[in-house]
């Protein structure tokens, strides 16, 4: 038995979950918020009790510092050599970090080097990654990529129609994220057909706030929306999803505004958010249109629409699927969603199950018996993937 740390740093905040390997149980989770400002929060979440203090936190080595004597002061470890490994979340790994490894200073370097292919992301992954390494010089720091998955993607899926060395030069191409869920889903799923992984094709649609689907072929990534950055894709709750490129100028020029100004009312202003003009919580927009608000209705309807126009685009490229599986917050829990989806994908045969459906964040099938094929609720883990890599690369 080892207890793993499974580790996602933010900008201003560290979550984290300690998990009980390789049984897979948790032991607590909590997140540290507001750090480097005024009165940080600081949570723990042990036997389904929240323990929080508001405390000024400097940076995310305080953080971590004051993360691991709580877990002292709690009787959840004796001392921080308990912890064999810590696992982080990095976004991007790009093409040179393909998968999950130990960091040292190689690969600090290399991820020093990608910073600028996700800057929002991955700075504070590996400021993250710092901090521990100061408080636990000892123990390994292993680093697990969004974008690894994906990496089995032919070339024909991830090349872009571009001058090729956009790609040679500046690494313009499709890298695709959620690839840690996009994993553990496509894994729970063989298990419950019942099949070895490399023995089916799933679909996954991972639909929370950030949205992308996956083809998972004989248990490899081949296809997925997401792209150069996550805003290629499905719309989302704040992004557009793919749009006309042209629109960019067209729109700098209406608006007066930089490229970076009109990226970024397509990365926040816009998906659920934009159409809707009154949301980007699911939630709210299931409610609205409930209540017959046409935008709100129309929200969903448009993020559907291209949802199964993905799911039928990659049966036809895996040439059949096995399983088409929902996951992530609106995946897990929004019923009328997932009834929107499947609903529109007739012709393929398959058919939903509006009992089987009528559930929030269970694993689930909600295909009928006589569906071409299955499809499945899975609730997503993506620390308990981690975990995995961390325990396997640790011991
Ligand atoms: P995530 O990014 O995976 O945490 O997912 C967040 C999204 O899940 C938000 O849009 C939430 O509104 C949505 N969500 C969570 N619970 C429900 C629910 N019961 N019904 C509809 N959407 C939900």
């Amino acid at each position: 038995m080892a207890k793993i740390m499974a580790v996602n740093a933010g900008s201003s905040s560290l979550k984290f979950q300690l998990l009980d390997m390789p049984s897979e149980t948790l032991i607590t989770s909590g997140i540290v918020e507001r750090i480097g400002m005024k009165d940080s929060v600081f949570t723990v979440k042990l036997n389904g009790q929240k323990i929080e203090e508001i405390i000024d936190i400097d940076n995310h080595a305080v953080a971590v510092k004051m993360l691991l004597d709580k877990l002292i002061d709690l009787n959840i470890i004796a001392s921080f050599e308990e912890i064999e490994g810590v696992g982080h979340r990095v976004v991007h790994g790009a093409d040179k970090l393909t998968k999950s490894c130990v960091v040292g200073e190689e690969e600090i370097a290399i991820l020093e080097s990608i910073i600028d292919l996700a800057p929002l992301h991955n700075g504070p992954n590996l400021v993250g990654i710092k901090a521990f390494q100061e408080i636990l010089p000892k123990i390994k720091q292993v680093a697990v990529f969004d974008t690894a998955f994906h990496h089995t993607m032919p070339e024909e899926s991830f090349m872009y129609a571009v001058p090729y060395d956009w790609y040679e030069r500046y690494q313009v191409r499709k890298y695709g994220f959620h690839g840690t869920s996009h994993q553990f889903v496509s894994l729970r799923t063989a298990e419950l057909l019942g099949k070895k992984p490399e023995e089916c094709n799933v679909i996954v649609c991972h639909i929370g706030n950030g949205a992308s689907i996956c083809a998972v072929k004989k248990g490899e990534s081949v296809d997925t929306s997401m792209g150069f950055t996550p805003l290629e894709g499905i719309p989302m709750g704040t992004r557009s999803g793919n749009v006309d490129p042209a629109l960019v100028e067209y729109m700098m020029a209406k608006k007066n505004k930089s490229a970076k100004e009109i990226t970024n009312y397509l990365n926040k202003q816009s998906g659920y958010l934009g159409v809707s003009g009154l949301s980007s919580d699911s939630r709210d927009l299931v409610d609205a249109s409930l209540k017959g608000n046409h935008r709100a209705q129309l929200a969903i309807d448009v993020q559907a629409k291209r949802i199964a126009d993905y799911i039928a685009s990659y049966y036809v490229y895996m040439e059949g699927a096995d399983a088409i599986v929902f996951t992530a917050g609106i995946g897990e829990n929004a019923a009328p969603t997932r009834e929107n989806i499947i609903k529109r994908l007739k012709v393929l045969g398959v058919e939903i199950d509006p009992e089987r459906n009528n559930c929030r964040g269970v694993e689930r099938l909600i295909s009928t018996d006589d569906s071409k094929i299955k499809v499945f609720v899975v609730p997503t883990n993506e620390e308990v993937m981690i975990a995995r890599d961390t325990l396997r690369l640790t011991h």
